[in-house]
């Protein structure tokens, strides 16, 4: 059985948000929806699978990016070896090796949960079509996946493997939509969940839990963290840790580089105050959570 993607996860839509892979930062293809949708026909109705010539691009958009059905509902790459008798035309622009490598984060997460949790997590996807889909404003997926699959198994383990996600699930868990980046909190999130289950990350309660520890562990670790904040160590990506427990370090608590011992000692501390704080009721974290730092640079 053909496993979904999510560059192409149902056949009724397509992904092309990173086409091409050099953009302007912050560009999202939606607000010009219209512009585009009469550019992708202009470039499918020129395209001559014959043509093997150099062709770079000009600007941010690609003339190899058209549709891929007869109905226009798949937005994809007319240079693909799949639409090519696998013969990769993508050089054709310039920087098509560029093309050949792209691969985003989410996707990358998206291809470690099973078949049945990515069924579920399509929910979330499942009215938008390819222009929706390929929008960083409107597709969901492309901040939830940031959780990682821990988190994001767990949940659809949790919801069932019939059901399938949908905009109710984020009014459920409140944190899926959270002002903070997924990858600062997955970590947390994840201790949330090995400590007491999903059913604790539910409803505006549980956004509270994930933000007041996340405002324990900020406070409580500031004087140990401080003087470790210049560069000169490793990149704390390139050490031998948890991905999301380096997300933490990194987004969480603002510190990229570390040593390996370094890092190791403050995993430790991290689990340890997680743990402390966890076990205490909730009046009380929420004290901790608003008190000095705790921890001394020794
Ligand atoms: S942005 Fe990600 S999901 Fe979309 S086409 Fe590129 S690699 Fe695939
Ligand atoms: S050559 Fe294909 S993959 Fe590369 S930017 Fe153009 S449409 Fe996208």
């Amino acid at each position: 059985m053909n496993q979904s993607s999510l560059c192409f996860p149902d056949g009724q839509k397509s992904c092309f948000r990173c086409c091409p892979p050099v953009r302007a930062p912050g560009y999202d293809h939606y607000p010009h929806r219209l512009f585009l949708a009469r550019e992708l026909r202009d470039n499918t109705s020129r395209y001559d699978p014959a043509d093997f010539s150099l062709k770079p691009i000009t600007g941010f958009n690609c003339w190899a990016l058209g549709y891929l059905d007869r109905k226009f509902k798949l937005v994809g790459c007319l240079l693909h070896p799949v639409q090519n008798g696998g013969r990769d035309l993508r050089g054709r622009i310039d920087y098509g090796h560029k093309c050949a490598r792209e691969f985003c984060q989410e996707a990358s997460i998206f291809d470690q949960l099973t078949a049945d949790h990515r069924q579920f997590w399509l929910g979330l996807a499942e009215a938008l079509d390819s222009f929706q889909y390929s929008s960083n404003l409107i597709n969901p997926m492309f901040r939830v996946l940031n959780f990682g699959p821990g988190v994001l198994s767990a949940v659809a383990a949790h919801s069932g493997p019939e059901s399938m996600a949908d905009r109710e699930l984020i009014s459920t868990y409140p944190f899926l939509s959270m002002a903070a980046w997924p990858r600062s909190c997955a970590f947390l999130v994840e201790q949330i969940i090995s400590g007491y289950g999903v059913p604790f990350l539910a409803g505006p309660e549980g956004l509270e839990l994930i933000n007041g520890l996340m405002n324990h562990l900020q406070t409580s670790l500031a004087a140990f963290l401080s003087p470790k904040r210049s560069s000169g160590r490793p990149y704390v990506h390139q050490l031998s840790l948890d991905r999301s427990l380096a997300d933490f370090f990194r987004f969480g608590l603002n510190v990229s580089c570390l040593s390996q011992t370094e890092a190791d000692t403050l995993g430790l501390q991290v689990r340890r105050l997680t743990a402390e704080w966890l076990s205490l009721p909730s009046n009380e974290q929420q004290v901790k959570s608003n008190e000095q730092p705790i921890m001394s640079n020794e």
